[in-house]
């Protein structure tokens, strides 16, 4: 059984004291349960002051927005899994479709990030997805895996049970064009013949894939009422505690908890 896991990616928002605040106002609304995973990705300049508003008791868990495949150097402005590690994260957001697109991160970096963020004991969370273009070429399932081909090339199942995939159309990226459910389970489905296929049939069911794109609290529960989509990844609507807070509790709905 795949605990559900609902991501929030807050990409460059919020100031460190701003989003101490909201970090307060999440812990009050969300009701956290064992059943279902919530996790939070501020900027890094935030990661200080949204651990230490959550405090200790709090479950909702932290995870980086990117990471450097290396430990520590002359890479100026870079930050490492080392240091993520260090302010309480546990996940670190990798392959981010506005990393690929803006910052040219290739699949073989990617898949020195992932090598990082395995040594270092950080989950990844891995976003694969097609553009418009792609899709309407037909081209969905030879792109997603050539993405997991590429990232993911060199290791092992038992590193790979750390990792959760995130399927994020760039075409439903931010534009309120969520994908359909069937869109969705069809490519969630992709990538679990791809990681049987590669690897085997218990790292096909044990690894947790999870729907971003333009998911709100109206069109969360089409997405979660499947047994294929284990969770989502959410950019917009995590920005404000209600919706956010919303979409956790659907997910945890659906688990009857
Ligand atoms: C994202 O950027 O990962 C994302 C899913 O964004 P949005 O929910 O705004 O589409």
């Amino acid at each position: 059984m795949r605990t559900p896991l609902i991501a929030g990616n807050w990409k460059m928002n919020k100031t460190a004291s701003e989003a101490a605040t909201f970090a307060r106002e999440l812990v009050q609304r969300t009701i956290t349960s064992p059943a279902i995973e919530i996790v939070i990705a501020p900027p890094f300049t935030a990661l200080d002051s949204v651990r230490h508003a959550l405090g200790t008791s709090s479950s909702i868990g932290l995870a980086g927005q990117n990471l450097h495949w290396e430990d520590r150097g002359a890479y100026t402005g870079e930050v490492s899994a080392p240091m993520l590690k260090d302010l309480g994260c546990q996940y670190v957001i990798l392959g981010h479709s506005e990393r690929r697109a803006l910052f040219g991160e290739r699949d073989d970096v990617i898949q020195k990030k992932l090598a990082a963020a395995f040594r270092h004991g950080l989950k990844p969370i891995l976003c694969v997805g097609e553009s418009l273009g792609e899709r309407e070429a037909g081209r969905t399932t030879e792109i997603i895996a050539g993405q997991l081909k590429g990232s993911l090339a060199g290791f092992t199942a038992t590193q790979l049970a750390m990792l959760t995939i995130a399927y994020e159309p760039v075409w439903a990226i931010g534009t309120g064009k969520a994908a359909s459910p069937e869109q969705a389970i069809s490519v969630h489905q992709t990538i679990r013949q791809f990681l049987q296929r590669e690897w085997s049939a218990a790292l096909a069911q044990g690894t947790r894939i999870l729907y971003g794109g333009s998911v709100t609290p109206q069109n969360a529960s089409s997405f979660l009422a499947s047994d294929e989509i284990d969770g989502a990844l959410v950019g917009g609507a995590c920005l404000q505690t209600e919706s956010f807070a919303s979409i956790a509790d659907l997910a945890q709905k659906r688990t009857g908890h």
